[in-house]
């Protein structure tokens, strides 16, 4: 048995075997072999193309009748490919030079011919790179002995979905939905913090998770047995009968907490000293409107749209959007804010789209991203803003602008929006004149500016875990600078106090949607920085009301304010516990 510790997604236990799964890019051994092996080499590489080959053959022989028909083309072209001689001429007689394993040899030469593939003109050829990609992918697969194909891992595995724990460098937000789609237990991978949107979106989904763990695919093998503590970030290999009696226990005391919280579910969230406080749901998937329903969220205070744009090569189109949208502000018979696409950095546009070849900045966190790439892209940001207005005409609703950092960007904005009315009053479509329109409050440079801000806007909604990354300069996805990441810093303290002020004079609704609102360990520090409308991923929901309906606001606030004057992160600590008491 042996412990490994990490960031958690602050929720659940999942007891599995664990299944090693390779991401295109992420670490493939690298070795030199001995010279009398080199053949042997070479003959693994062929076998590994062989197997590959198979292996296709035999997902095209069993796909579903109803499969698409350009799924049997594209396996056909890439069969093909697979099968091309010259895919491993360049391999072969670089193990037979430099005396590499077969794998880093095909590596390397499935590189080149990436970037050959993708300076091509003619956009069609250009676009085959993916396919070059995926059967480079399918071979390492072989050669390493690890999946690297999310699709099949139940059946492959043998054991019930909810009992494997997937082991990876990192998973797109698509791989969580399939392995959620899927029913499995938890994943462990070696990036991610505690505001990544993996981790954000494992929680939406349930799924148990332990991320920042480096090199977590070197620590674990496929077929051990892992516990995995999400709450705490832990991972425990070949637990002991010992360890596993301890986590079974912890396991029912958590059923027991669950049973407690449920009944709160029926109470109001009202401090001990009379402060109502809105609780609100950040969803991503219109599959989460159950979970909000079941636990009396007071609205949507953050709908991530950007989730509908990623895996896909083109973006939605109007018609699909509003189709999505407007099922949702009918379903949720509660007010939903509708974020504007958020897309970039840590949630990556697919790779070989389009839209990433238009805009290589978009993923980078300071790049033209989100708001900024919607302004420069009209053809993107319209189309969502015609689907949002027209969704409106189903109920409440209200718009949400991400990262916004300068007051022409609003200014911009805002005649966007007046073009959208115009165009869809013309057309006699029915949407809410008095649609509000509100902006994620965080970039530090809107956090200072909120006065100027606040005359155009309807309402805040703190992004606090932007806001920090922003104000510490610490990338949220970075587990070595995960340290820093300390939501009791005050400057992020000052600047969420400076923000509820802004509101508060401009008589603005405020609320904070990062990761803080919903650990209820920080739910006192906000109610005494004056906010009362907080929005977190729905299992969040209870926790917090408890926590509320313990709150004597009038105690904590003198006890915050000494927060914000204390420098020393232990100092804070022990105020955090004091607030707590
Ligand atoms: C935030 O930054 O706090 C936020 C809620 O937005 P996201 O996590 O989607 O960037
Ligand atoms: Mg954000």
């Amino acid at each position: 048995m042996f412990t490994l510790h990490a960031t958690g997604s602050g929720h659940g236990l999942c007891f599995g075997r664990a299944h090693i799964f390779h991401r295109p890019g992420s670490e493939i051994p690298e070795y030199n072999v001995h010279p009398e092996a080199v053949e042997a080499e070479v003959r693994r590489l062929r076998a590994a193309i062989d197997a590959a080959s198979d292996a296709m053959q035999n997902l095209r022989d069993n796909l579903d009748a109803d499969a698409p028909e350009e799924m049997r083309a594209i396996l056909g072209v890439q069969q093909m490919m697979l099968e091309d001689p010259t895919l491993v001429a360049d391999p072969i007689e670089q193990i037979r030079r430099e005396h590499v394993n077969a794998e880093s040899a095909l590596q390397k030469h499935g590189r080149q011919l990436l970037h050959a593939f993708e300076a091509l003109d003619d956009p069609y050829l250009a676009a085959r790179s993916g396919d070059v990609g995926q059967i480079v992918e399918r071979v390492l697969g072989q050669l390493t002995g690890v999946d690297r194909d999310l699709d099949s891992l139940p059946e492959q595995l043998g054991s019930p979905p909810a009992e494997i724990v997937v082991v990876a460098h990192d998973l797109s937000p698509e791989d969580l939905l399939a392995l959620s789609r899927r029913g499995i237990g938890g994943f462990v991978t070696s990036l991610g913090g505690a505001t990544s949107h993996s981790t954000i979106l494992a929680r939406s989904l349930g799924l148990v998770a332990v991320v920042g763990l480096p090199a977590a695919v070197r620590y674990l093998c496929s077929g051990d047995h892992v516990v995995l503590d999400g709450m705490h970030g832990i991972v425990v290999v070949e637990p002991d009968s010992a360890a596993l009696d301890t986590y079974h226990q912890r396991r029912r005391r958590i059923a027991g907490q669950r049973a407690g919280l449920a009944r709160l579910r029926e109470s109001e969230a009202r401090t001990l000293d009379g402060q109502r406080i809105g609780l609100y749901a950040n969803i991503q998937l219109a599959e989460e409107l159950d979970a909000v329903h079941r636990e009396r969220a007071d609205g949507i205070g953050l709908f991530r749209t950007e989730f509908l744009f990623m895996n896909r090569p083109s973006p939605p189109d109007e018609a699909e959007q509003y189709r999505i949208y407007r099922g949702l502000v009918e379903q949720s018979g509660c007010p939903v804010t509708l974020r504007t696409l958020d897309i970039g950095a840590d949630k990556p546009v697919a790779a070989a789209s389009q839209w990433q070849e238009d805009n290589p900045s978009t993923n980078s966190a300071l790049g033209l991203r989100a708001l900024r790439w919607c302004l420069h892209d009209l053809s993107l940001f319209k189309p969502q803003l015609r689907a949002i207005y027209r969704a409106s005409a189903a109920g409440a609703t209200r718009l949400l602008l991400p990262m916004l950092s300068t007051l022409e960007e609003l200014e911009q904005v805002h005649h966007v929006l007046a073009e959208v009315r115009a165009e869809l009053t013309e057309q006699k479509l029915p949407f809410d004149p008095d649609l509000p329109v509100g902006a994620m409050i965080e970039v530090p440079a809107a956090a200072l500016c909120t006065d100027a801000l606040a005359p155009k806007l309807d309402f805040f909604a703190i992004g606090s875990n932007d806001l920090l990354q922003y104000t510490l300069a610490v990338d949220r996805l970075d587990d070595s600078v995960n340290y820093l990441y300390d939501p009791l810093h005050p400057s992020l303290l000052k600047l969420l106090q400076m923000t509820v002020q802004a509101a508060n004079r401009h008589d603005l609704p405020v609320s904070v949607c990062g990761r803080m609102a919903g650990e209820p360990e920080f739910t006192r520090v906000l109610l005494g920085l004056g906010l009362r409308e907080l929005s977190m991923v729905v299992s969040a929901l209870q926790p917090v009301k408890r926590v509320v309906r313990g709150t004597d606001i009038a105690r904590t606030e003198p006890l915050v304010a000494q927060l914000l004057d204390t420098p020393q992160a232990a100092g804070r600590r022990e105020l955090l516990a004091e607030i707590n008491a």
